[in-house]
């Protein structure tokens, strides 16, 4: 049963939420109420029914009799509002001229690839302001690039997207709106703006660089129309570009007349045969932006000199200008983003794919046991901040390891095992339940011991004949006898002093395989050593975690299980 506060709250909760969406929806509020209220999780069904008739019930509503209903919280709406922008703005989260409620962004992936994690700070940083100015986040695909995109990237992307917990609240394609760039194209010809050239690509990039118009360049409008019509119908069998109309002795070489469209005779993975003329990602970015609304713009530095070009089309197509702002590109040290490197190294058999853990794309990230919110807090650190950030892969495993500390299981990891004969056990304590964490509640293992025991050789360097040795949460043996190959004790009652050495017993141990994961890179090679393979015993209890996982072998550190079977293997964080 819900009290009268938890319901209170609930009401208020459905309500701010229909206000910012237009409709309540459960799943929107559910981890707020049970934030709120964690004994909530207890009776799970009784909550969901109640909310289920809530949504219902406010949902019919009107937005007038919304307004009225939720008039008792507006100024507490706005207090909360207020206090989360605040906050924002402590990591540096303020962007100029953006307004509350009128607040609009995208993410632009092109699916020619996977996502990697400079990709998701520029996605988490935008979602951020998009909650922090009660905006939106839309994902736009920029696929107009048909040789190189595929529907596998668009998936991979809206995947990585779904587990780092992105929400977008709308989603479109560049390719879908192909005809609203041509007409726009069409006006950028008829007022002399753009030039249909037919010169070779070498000899455009050579204008380019030298800063000499090419004859095409003078033409005259109804020629470039005329051209341009040709390439849309596909009777012109010579190879015609679009370019700007500018400048070619332009400071900023973006500006050079850069080249709006070409002719790509491919199948798109989403249009098929349906065009053969291609916009660039020059025009079709300022004008989708523009027409669907968006207000703000997050982009990393690189892009920088094309801000210019982007202004400039909208000018010249009078259309609505985004702001935009630039944000620093984080690379991490000694390791790759390059498509073009990551591919050759797959191939080349060094990497084991996309999701190799050496990698910092997100299905690396993921493989290798990193959290959604360890990516989260890491990508949020560097809030607007404008610099350049080549960045140890330490900062993000760091924030990983504060959220694992109180929610890892402990276990035991005999990396050099040296076999240990345990005489005179008494029968009551051959059976151990041990905990599975310290502090926190993650139950126990359960075992039954027989008399031999692993420690790590290691362990043994300070043990002597007749001295004790201490098996940490277990009990303390007497030693009898030591050689390079076995030890030999007995059971003692009396406990000593000193430290602790981890075990595996013979009756519960599985050999296991762990990876160790080192920097990607030594400098610009690739390094040999960046995945270490070693072997060695682990407790049977290994058996019952699950992919994914992620234990902490006492001493050794945090390892995921990446695949079980009869020698499970861990990967390293
Ligand atoms: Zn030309």
């Amino acid at each position: 049963m819900l009290n009268e506060v938890q319901k209170k709250e609930i009401h208020k909760l459905l309500l701010k939420n229909a206000l910012d969406y237009g409709k309540a929806k459960k799943e929107n509020v559910i981890s707020k109420i049970f934030y709120k209220f964690p004994e909530l999780k207890l009776d799970i069904k009784t909550l969901s029914e109640y909310l289920d008739k809530q949504v219902l019930e406010i949902n019919m509503l009107s937005k007038k009799q919304l307004e009225h209903e939720a008039s008792e919280f507006l100024d507490l709406f706005k207090k909360e509002a207020q206090e989360k922008a605040e906050k924002s703005s402590k990591h540096n989260f303020t962007i100029e001229g953006a307004e509350v409620g009128k607040f609009m962004t995208r993410f632009p992936p092109e699916p020619n690839g996977y996502m990697q994690i400079g990709h998701a700070k520029v996605v988490f940083t935008e979602r951020e302001f998009a909650d922090v100015y009660n905006g939106k986040l839309a994902l736009y695909f920029d696929d107009t690039n048909p040789e190189k995109e595929k529907q596998e990237y668009v998936d991979a992307i809206k995947n990585d997207l779904h587990w780092l917990g992105i929400k977008y609240d709308l989603e479109y394609y560049a390719s879908d709106n192909i005809e609203l760039i041509y007409s726009n194209a069409e006006k950028l010809i008829s007022l002399g703006k753009a030039y249909a050239c037919t010169c070779s690509p070498d000899e455009v990039k050579k204008s380019r660089f030298d800063g000499v118009p090419c004859k095409h360049k003078k033409q005259a409008i109804h020629e470039n129309m005329d051209l341009w019509r040709d390439m849309l119908k596909g009777t012109n069998k010579n190879d015609i570009i679009i370019r700007l109309n500018y400048d070619l002795k332009a400071q900023n070489t973006v500006m050079r007349d850069p080249t709006l469209f070409r002719i790509k005779i491919a199948n798109h993975y989403r249009q098929g045969n349906k065009y053969t003329v291609w916009p660039t990602y020059a025009i079709n970015t300022p004008i989708i932006d523009s027409v669907k609304g968006i207000t703000d713009v997050i982009r990393s530095k690189e892009f920088e000199l094309m801000d210019e070009l982007y202004f400039y089309i909208l000018d010249l197509l009078n259309l609505r200008k985004p702001r935009i702002h630039t944000v620093g590109r984080l690379e991490i040290k000694d390791n790759l983003t390059s498509k073009r490197k990551i591919n050759e190294l797959v191939k080349q058999g060094y990497l084991w794919g996309y999701d190799d853990p050496r990698l910092v794309t997100i299905a690396g990230l993921r493989r290798r046991g990193i959290k959604p919110l360890a990516i989260k807090e890491f990508s949020l650190r560097f809030g607007m901040n404008k610099s350049e950030s080549k960045v140890d892969i330490s900062m993000l495993l760091n924030e990983n390891k504060k959220l694992l500390d109180s929610h890892s299981k402990r276990l035991f990891y005999i990396g050099s095992p040296l076999k240990v004969e345990v005489k005179g056990i008494p029968e009551n304590k051959k059976s151990v339940k041990l905990k599975l964490h310290p502090s926190t509640d993650l139950g126990y293992r359960n075992y039954t011991l027989s008399n031999i025991f692993f420690i790590n050789t290691y362990d043994a360097n300070n043990l002597i004949v007749n001295g004790d040795l201490r098996f940490k949460d277990l009990f303390d043996v007497t030693i009898e006898s030591i050689t390079k190959d076995i030890i030999t004790a007995k059971y003692t009652e009396k406990t000593s002093t000193g430290p602790k050495i981890q075990w595996v017993n013979y009756g519960n141990l599985l050999q296991c395989k762990l990876y160790e994961v080192r920097n990607l890179l030594n400098g610009d090679e690739f390094n040999n050593e960046s995945i270490l393979i070693k072997e060695g015993y682990v407790e049977s209890y290994a058996e019952l975690l699950s992919e994914g996982e992620v234990v902490q072998f006492e001493k050794t550190g945090f390892f995921k299980l990446d695949k079980k079977g009869e020698v499970p293997s861990f990967i390293s964080l």
